[in-house]
């Protein structure tokens, strides 16, 4: 079966239509559902493009929830910027829900499942319990408390409600079957004991349902028709039916399973996130080396690009490690049409025009974007003394250097010919300026004889520069599949120590000290770069997006 477009329907896009052909629906309800545990990396992206895309590919509705059920690790801030980064990347909900609105009805039910002599109360303790699950191979061993009558079950689960056991000391278990097959089905535990205070709740609940008891009974409140979810959740699906099946619930919802994006040079699980962040390996969640959506937006990323990789590597049921430069090709393509070109000298070498006629300052027209004529010109000015980047100079070139070296041409963009004729060097023997010559015929960049001149480099004029720091960054780990760590290594072994290097002194256009937060812009013959929330114009800071084309992690190790 295909889409309007065309192409061919993804499994669950076909599951859908078929639902909707056969008249087992309407249209389709769905939901994101992160826990508000941590930010939001580039794989839930993948997520709610999904679930958004689906329901809005097929005229439903997806629903935005907070799977709240964990007091212990939940927090405000995880809410709002998950609200935040959902409407960044270009989605509206329908419904704003809260699993924790459903505790009273959960709680219902789990009453019911007791009466039903299908939940027991279980006073092992967790250790005790996982020994007694059995393995793989060997079936578990059924509790000595798993046949306490209805009666007894209903008193001591109201007393945990009512908070007189100790954390761990009971919880309430499905009875199902010690020696299924299915791990998932040896009685997993339904409540257990946090007496913690919810972030929405507060101190009403010391008893907490878990992922499994509450997530198919959240789709059930809501009316979800499809609930999509990563495959590790594929043996948990038994269960899933199991807890629909045995209470009256208001609708049936399905789950569907989806293989999770993994991402190259980088690490997605959120535990893994929070320990960067708390361990002040990177400046915070939305750090721009981090995966998260909001380091993405941070790093200069467009919530378009994002969406069409997420669209790109489509949906499948097969785990896959997917190329964090297929990404950048989008963003490389969408910001070679949007961002405005500059020019910044990241490195500065002094050069002395040493022929330019004493006092004078020349402007000149320069476009804005070639690519993009509606994007204008505007007016750069040069003068006697200009910077050029360090490594756009070679005092001894290798063969096919066509930049700067003593003796030899090139074209300063936008304007003039020049001619290096003297190195100086400081006390230290460091070069510390260039002079040139310039050829006054050659204005706009074009010699008047005609010559060729190969090399054109970037530059800016030292009357109307302005300092900006701009920080460069390379992947946050070494290590291509993160999923390869050696045996017995950290994934803090693979930190990459060149992952982040400052240039406190790059000089750069005027016109860029008055760039807002995430504007972005074209460094001319260098990459894409964004001005850094924390820019003012008297103090510029722009953080590098991408590279024009992928040389940064060789430039990162020349530092
Ligand atoms: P993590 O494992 O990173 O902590 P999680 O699965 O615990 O993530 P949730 O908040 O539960 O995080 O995720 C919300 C939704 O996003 C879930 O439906 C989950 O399946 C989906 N999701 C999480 N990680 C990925 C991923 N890498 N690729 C695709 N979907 C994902
Ligand atoms: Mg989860």
């Amino acid at each position: 079966m295909a889409n309007a477009e065309g192409t061919n329907y993804n499994f669950i896009e076909e599951i859908i239509a078929n639902d909707i052909e056969k008249g087992v629906i309407k249209a389709p309800v769905t939901r994101f559902p992160p826990e508000p545990n941590g930010y939001l990396h580039i794989g839930h992206a993948k997520s709610i493009c999904l679930n958004f895309g689906l329901a809005e590919q097929f005229g439903g509705e997806c629903n935005l929830r907070f799977d709240d059920t964990n007091p212990a690790k939940e927090e405000t801030e995880y809410v709002e910027s998950i609200m935040n980064d959902v409407k960044w990347l270009g989605f509206e909900w329908k419904n704003l829900c809260h699993a924790s609105d459903y505790f009273d009805q959960f709680y219902e039910w789990a009453l019911d499942l007791i009466k039903a002599g299908k939940a027991y109360v279980d006073d092992q303790s967790a250790e005790e319990i996982r020994q007694n699950r059995g393995t793989l191979t060997k079936p578990g061993v059924e509790s000595p408390y798993r046949n306490r009558t209805p009666e007894e079950n209903l008193d001591l689960f109201s007393r945990m409600t009512a908070g007189e056991f100790e954390e761990g000391s009971r919880v309430l278990r499905a009875k199902i079957d010690m020696s299924s097959s299915n791990m998932n089905m040896r009685d997993p535990v339904m409540y257990r004991i946090l007496k913690r205070d919810h972030y929405r709740t507060g101190d009403k609940w010391c008893v907490y349902p878990m992922y499994d008891y509450a997530h198919g009974y959240e789709d059930a409140i809501e009316g979800i028709t499809h609930s999509v979810c990563t495959l590790e959740f594929q043996d948990h699906r038994p269960l899933y039916d199991w807890f629909i099946d045995n209470v009256n619930v208001p609708h049936v919802p399905h789950q569907y399973e989806f293989a999770r994006l993994n991402l190259t040079y980088t690490v997605m699980s959120k535990r893994r996130l929070l320990e960067l962040v708390t361990s002040k390996i990177v400046n915070g969640w939305d750090d721009p080396r981090m995966p998260t959506i909001s380091g993405f937006r941070r790093r200069g990323y467009t919530p378009e690009s994002i969406r069409r990789f997420c669209k790109e590597i489509g949906v499948s049921k097969a785990d896959s490690m997917v190329e964090i430069e297929l990404l950048q090709h989008f963003l490389r393509e969408e910001l070679n049409k949007t961002a405005l070109r500059a020019m910044a000298v990241l490195r500065p070498l002094k050069v002395v025009l040493t022929n330019w006629p004493e006092g004078f300052v020349d402007e000149l027209p320069a476009d804005n974007n070639p690519e993009d004529e509606s994007a204008g010109s505007r007016t750069i000015k040069i003068g006697r003394e200009i910077y050029i980047d360090r490594e756009d100079f070679m005092e001894e070139p290798v063969k096919g250097f066509f930049r700067l070296a003593p003796g030899q041409e090139v074209r300063l963009k936008h304007a003039y010919i020049i001619r290096c004729t003297d190195v100086v060097r400081d006390a230290a023997g460091e070069i510390s300026e260039l002079h040139c010559t310039v050829d006054m015929d050659s204005r706009g960049g074009d010699a008047p004889d005609g010559r060729k001149i190969k090399g054109t480099l970037h530059w800016v004029w030292s009357g109307d520069a302005v300092r900006a720091k701009v920080n460069l960054y390379g992947h946050l780990f070494t290590l291509r599949n993160m999923n390869d760590m050696e045996e017995g290594k950290d994934y803090k072994d693979y930190l990459n120590p060149e992952s982040l290097a400052v240039m406190e002194n790059a000089l750069v256009e005027p016109f860029l000290a008055n760039a807002k937060p995430l504007d972005k812009f074209q460094f001319l013959r260098q990459g894409y770069f964004c001005a850094d929330y924390e820019m003012t114009p008297e103090r510029p800071v722009f953080n590098l997006t991408v590279s024009l084309k992928d040389s940064w992690g060789k430039e990162l190790k020349k530092q």
